[in-house]
């Protein structure tokens, strides 16, 4: 079994759109959202929930007012400023808590209990390209790089239920934990970029990432005629790099049709567009070790 992900240095650079693309291309796979803080393959995709589970991670505090002698010790002690007063009762709040249970070990009324954090939720649906395995974090939640583990765990566990032969994923864009939880195991990163300063920038540093962790480049300049002195750039880049070049797709209005339709771009025509991404495809099966 063979892992894809799909990444890119930053948003915006059609990376999803790509990914879906790629998930009607291709058979006998497993599809695996690791964008966990802004999900959007399942905008296209359309899933029907199969199952869904909360994302439990760290701990909270929690304040019993009942219990509470209002001395003030944890809200003195609390490093983070998680703790107030609301109406003469010290409250723990939330979005500031960080579990370090200082708290906890210093109230001596033992009025502070220390819950499991439901940080998010993650879900398997079926989709009309296969099963998609994808997550939500919460607002401000932190351990997205331990959602996206389980992610890759669960994904790979459904591969080997159905004998599918590649777990093809939408990673997050940037360079932070998601990304580098979503390298592990990865047998090649497709890096999509657009022809901008801040695009190569971008494509520069997750190229970066995949070389920290040897994992294996393939790019694909999105937009390429829309600024040939950046594409020749990144051209040079990569050549100088040693990453295979596999695509330089066009700017084609059709993509934002498709979008807006909840389609994929394959989907919607047979044009050179869309035989730019086939070549494409092939090409990363290949390089990925994908026997197509
Ligand atoms: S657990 Fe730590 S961060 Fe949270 S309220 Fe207690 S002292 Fe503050
Ligand atoms: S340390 Fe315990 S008793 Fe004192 S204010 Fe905090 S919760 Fe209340």
């Amino acid at each position: 079994m063979r892992e894809i992900v799909v990444l890119s240095g930053k948003g915006g650079t059609g990376k999803t759109s790509l990914t879906a693309a790629f998930a009607h291309l291709c058979r006998d796979k497993v599809l695996c959202d690791l964008d966990v803080d802004a999900p959007d393959l399942h905008i296209l995709l359309e899933p029907r929930p199969l199952r869904r589970e909360d994302f439990v991670s760290g701990h909270e505090a929690r304040i019993d007012p009942e219990a509470c002698t209002a001395c003030g010790l944890c809200r003195d002690a609390c490093r983070f400023a998680a703790i107030r007063d609301s109406e003469g009762v010290p409250a723990v709040d939330p979005l500031r808590c960080e579990g370090c249970k200082v708290c906890v070990a210093l109230c001596p009324a033992g009025a502070i209990e220390f819950i499991p954090k439901t940080c998010g939720e993650w879900g398997v649906s079926a989709t009309r390209f296969g099963t998609l395995v994808h997550a939500q974090l919460l607002p401000g939640e932190e351990n997205s790089g331990r959602l996206v583990t389980l992610l890759k765990q669960e994904a790979r566990k459904l591969a080997e239920a159905q004998d599918a032969s590649l777990i093809l994923c939408d990673g997050a864009p940037g360079i932070g934990c998601p990304v580098i939880s979503s390298l592990a195991g990865t047998h090649l990163a497709v890096a999509v970029t657009e022809p901008t300063p801040s695009g190569r920038h971008d494509l520069e540093r997750v190229c970066g990432v995949c070389d920290h962790f040897r994992v294996p480049v393939a790019v694909i300049v999105n937009k390429h005629d829309l600024n040939p002195a950046e594409d020749a750039r990144i051209e040079a880049f990569c050549r100088q790099r040693g990453y295979e070049l596999v695509a330089r797709l066009p700017h084609d209005p059709l993509v934002t049709t498709a979008m807006v339709q909840r389609k994929t771009v394959t989907e919607l025509a047979d044009n050179g567009f869309t035989h730019f991404l086939l070549r494409a495809w092939k090409r990363i099966g290949r390089l990925a070790g994908l026997g197509q």
